[in-house]
């Protein structure tokens, strides 16, 4: 009797301290999702059920007014949709998407990392969205990534990212059999602008140089074509889709627009000129220098026969 006395209170005392610990368990959980720098949702097939402090913050709502709603409310309009019902069908398994933009509540627009998964819930269908906003992050690799394939003073795209695009055309070229071209672009005598009027002139020249280049391709529906310095006052266009005679013909445009029209600097207008060589792929040029080469006598021939000219190899 004593002895069963003792076991229940024993029971009963093993019960109190187990409820305990879990209230208490649950209670540091809380505190322990509250501190995570992720947002953590628990969602039913229909709505929100729990929120951590992270997901409040990340969703730009207090916890009560969370509890309830649907979380895919809060997906920007137009953006790929969420695999949100595909994670109830598949336990064990998260699914990451990166690239879902979610509506905060005041209406900014924020990039987050969204990972699903299934969790098993007492029998209730639930999943767990982590969520991570990585607006800042993809900010700075947009920014690094730009850096790294642009030239720092005229922003057009570099010598390393011309080539890089070069050699994806003439992949493309193999595969669908299209024309491919190049015109190599050389200011003339640029040498002149920076002993006549400063280097600071010159450096004005190269920039309103690229923003025309940009805006001619801009204007001649070639949305697919690549301007770039690839050397100080050289440059490149690439052309996909155009044979030698049409880039020929680009090229020509390019150079009479140019001529017709001075570029203002701070010491005045200057009338600039550019001499142009153009070579298209031929079936056995198995490296972009090959063609860059006949580029380049092209442009030594359009240079030797007195400079402001289109020349073709
Ligand atoms: P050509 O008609 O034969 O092409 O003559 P050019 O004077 O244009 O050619 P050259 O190769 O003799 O001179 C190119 C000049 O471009 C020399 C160099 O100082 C200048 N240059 C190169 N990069 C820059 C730059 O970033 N800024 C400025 N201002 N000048 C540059
Ligand atoms: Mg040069
Ligand atoms: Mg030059």
């Amino acid at each position: 009797m004593f002895e069963l006395f003792d076991c229940d209170e024993q029971g009963s005392a093993t019960a109190d301290i187990t409820r305990a610990s879990l209230v208490d368990t649950e209670d540091r959980l809380g505190i322990m999702l509250d501190a995570m720098p992720l947002g953590v949702l628990i969602h039913s097939k229909h709505a929100i059920l729990y929120a951590n402090a992270g997901a409040c913050d990340l969703l730009g709502e207090e916890r009560g007014s969370l509890i309830g709603k649907h979380f895919l409310d809060f997906q920007a309009p137009d953006t790929d949709s969420l695999a949100f019902d595909e994670a109830f069908a598949t336990l064990g398994r998260t699914i990451e998407q990166e690239t879902v933009i979610v509506r905060s509540k005041n209406g900014c627009e924020r990039l987050m990392r969204v990972i699903t998964g299934r969790l098993p819930w007492k029998g209730l269908a639930v999943v767990q969205v982590l969520l991570q906003d990585i607006t800042d992050q993809k900010r700075a690799e947009n920014s690094l990534r730009k850096l790294s394939i642009t030239d720092e003073l005229t922003g057009a795209y570099n010598r390393r990212h011309a080539f890089y695009e070069a050699g994806l055309y003439m992949e493309r070229t193999d595969r669908e059999a299209s024309p491919f071209s190049i015109a190599l672009i050389d200011i003339d005598h640029f040498k002149g602008v920076n002993d006549d009027y400063g280097h600071a002139v010159g450096d004005e020249v190269l920039k309103s140089f690229t923003g025309r280049g940009h805006r001619f391709l801009a204007t001649s529906n070639m949305d697919s074509a690549i301007f770039a310095r690839i050397g100080g006052e050289e440059f490149l266009i690439l052309a996909p889709g155009c044979d030698v005679d049409a880039a020929a013909r680009i090229a020509e445009n390019f150079r009479s627009k140019l001529a017709a029209s001075p570029i203002k600097t701070a010491k005045g207008p200057l009338q600039i000129t550019a001499s142009i060589g153009v070579a298209e792929r031929r079936p056995d040029d198995d490296s972009f220098d090959t063609i860059l080469n006949r580029a380049d006598d092209a442009l030594y021939a359009a240079k030797s026969s007195g400079r402001n000219k289109v020349a073709i190899s």
